[in-house]
């Protein structure tokens, strides 16, 4: 037995269907056992990125097709040359061809001269998605780098789209932009309130939290009783570090 999946495009409300590039996959089961019962993790990392791609490559191809006049004018716009463009997704990394155009002469003037234009680069400003920078950043707050990694290559077709130090780049900058937004949410506060409780102490160098909850194994009455534990730890310049601890339980 043969499962035959074909891409076929449809445009718009038009019945007309648009044949794809071909077979996008073909799912063989030999024998009529169930021994493989569905598809395997494999097969259908492997699908979705087939589908992923097509879908995607007819979205630019169409899209590109919209850019290729003037907007003042409508003049077409002359081809120089062509390159490709590489975009991280969730489904893996897709590279789709990117074609450089001149500037409409509508546009210059005597003392400027036609530019280039890259339209795909206008659409496509990141060459990331977000829905990978969100996974890369939930599994890397659960998990090590590496182990976060592995995690996600092992469910998603992302082979070699993600890498631990990428993931690692991608925590930092997310610190970073975490921190410029309290810093701008400290400056918007009033002055009186924003004085009062933002205190900066030259002596502290680093302070790490953290907190776990346990639960009471012992049989008897407090059974299922949970404790929270809240462990703090200051580094000083100027002085051996301080620990502090906090239990509350409920
Ligand atoms: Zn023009």
């Amino acid at each position: 037995m043969r499962l035959i999946i074909e891409a076929r495009l449809v445009d718009g409300d038009s019945d007309t269907v648009e044949e794809g590039d071909g077979i996008l996959s073909v799912v063989e089961r030999p024998d009529c056992s169930l021994a493989d019962p569905g598809l395997s993790l494999a097969e259908g990392r492997s699908l979705l990125a087939k589908v992923h791609t097509e879908l995607l490559s007819k979205q630019v191809q169409r899209w590109l097709a919209s850019q290729t006049h003037c907007e003042s004018c409508g003049a077409a716009l002359r081809h120089k040359d062509s390159r490709s463009t590489m975009l991280r997704t969730v489904y893996g990394k897709v590279t789709v061809k990117s074609p450089w155009l001149w500037s409409c002469a509508c546009q210059g003037t005597a003392r400027t001269e036609q530019r280039v234009v890259h339209p795909l680069s206008k659409a496509l400003t990141r060459r990331v998605t977000p829905e990978l920078e969100y996974l890369q950043a939930k599994w890397a707050a659960h998990l090590p780098y590496r182990q976060a990694t592995n995690m996600l290559k092992e469910v998603l077709p992302l082979d070699k789209g993600i890498s631990s130090s990428g993931i690692r780049d991608r925590i930092l900058d997310l610190g970073e932009q975490l921190d410029a937004d309290i810093e701008r949410d400290i400056a918007h506060l009033p002055q009186s309130v924003a004085d009062e409780q933002v205190r900066e102490c030259c002596h502290v160098a680093a302070v790490s939290v953290d907190s776990a909850w346990l639960r009471n194994c012992d049989p008897g009455r407090d059974h299922g009783r949970h404790v929270n534990i809240v462990v703090g730890r200051a580094t000083f310049t100027d002085g051996p570090p301080n620990c502090m601890h906090m239990c509350t339980g409920k």
